[in-house]
Order: structure tokens, then C-alpha cells, then sequence
């Protein structure tokens, strides 16, 4: 990774939030994902019908750490396609934040 990718993750708003993680069930569906890709996710952090990620009370089970303080997504690497698309401060992202209270970002 370079110098400036490793800053842009050590800085990125998401590493102190994870509120679009905790937003719905129906959030962190799959999509376009190969069954390969799929494949990769354990079993026991997919939902029964197989069709995204187990929630318990809207919060995804990958999902570690505490919303609006310090969280981190235990499949980084290989989650879901939808969760590579919501990014800080798009209207996903100001949805959420709101949900769990926190100031909205600003683009
Ligand atoms: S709600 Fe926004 S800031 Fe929070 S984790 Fe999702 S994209 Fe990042
Ligand atoms: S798989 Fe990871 S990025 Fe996607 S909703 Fe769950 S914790 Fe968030």
C-alpha cells in the first residue's frame, strides 16, 4: 500500500463510525458478487435465505467495535460490492449517521 492510500485509511471518517453498517437488514445485500467471491464469507456472517449479511438489529454481524466511536469490518477485503459504494458523506452515509446521531459530513 502506498504512503498516501495508507493515510487516506488511517484518516477515513469510517474508522470512527460504521453507522451505514448498523442502518438496515436490507443494506449489506449481495448484488453482482461472484459466487466465488461469496464463497469467501463465512458462512455464519451470511443470512439464512443467503442473499447478504447476517444482521441482528439492523447491525451487520462483521461489524466490530462501537458505531461513532471506533469500528472496523472484520471481512474488509472481501465484503459485499453495496459495501464498497457508500462513501463518507454521500446520502447513504448522511442517512446513517443521522439514524445513529451523528453529525452529518459534509462532501
Ligand atoms: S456512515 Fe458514512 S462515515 Fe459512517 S461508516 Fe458509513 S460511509 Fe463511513
Ligand atoms: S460487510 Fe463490513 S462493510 Fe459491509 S455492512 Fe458488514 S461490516 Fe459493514
Amino acid at each position: 500500500m502506498s504512503d498516501a492510500a495508507r493515510r487516506s485509511e488511517v484518516e477515513s471518517p469510517c474508522q470512527a463510525c460504521g453507522a451505514c453498517c448498523a442502518y438496515s437488514e436490507n443494506w449489506p445485500r449481495f448484488s453482482i458478487e461472484e459466487d466465488a467471491a461469496l464463497d469467501l464469507i463465512p458462512k455464519e456472517l451470511v443470512n439464512a435465505k443467503g442473499s447478504g449479511m447476517r444482521c441482528e438489529n439492523d447491525r451487520c454481524a462483521a461489524l466490530a467495535g462501537k458505531i461513532g466511536e471506533a469500528t472496523s469490518c472484520t471481512i474488509y477485503a472481501i465484503r459485499p460490492e453495496v459495501c464498497r459504494t457508500c462513501m463518507p458523506g454521500d446520502a447513504e452515509c448522511a442517512m446513517a449517521r443521522r439514524k445513529h446521531g451523528l453529525p452529518v459530513l459534509s462532501v
